[in-house]
């Protein structure tokens, strides 16, 4: 197997059994769903150590107080109440 396989493959299990998932992929965005009550310093430094940034000061929580759709940022998750959706910037 090569390298880049198992760099891969390690990455994909380290985003697997993390708590947050990004379930929206951009180049200079994301956004995550995380348990509801961990604090956005916690959300950015789980999403820069699961998801590598192509920039250097990798990701942040935005600034933004609100998602392209008009939700609020952070909002309570549609599907778990449990959790919230997080937007952070390149
Ligand atoms: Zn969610």
């Amino acid at each position: 197997m090569s390298d880049i396989v198992e760099a891969v493959e390690a990455a994909n299990r380290l985003a697997a059994l993390s708590p947050v998932s990004v379930y929206a992929k951009g180049a200079f965005s994301c956004s995550v769903c995380a348990p509801g009550d961990w604090p956005a310093e916690q959300v950015q430094a789980e999403v820069n150590r699961i998801y590598l940034c192509g920039t250097e000061k990798g990701w942040t929580v935005s600034d933004d107080r609100a998602f392209a759709t008009g939700q609020p940022m952070p909002c309570v998750c549609e599907s778990d109440a449990t959790r919230k959706h997080w937007l952070l910037d390149a």
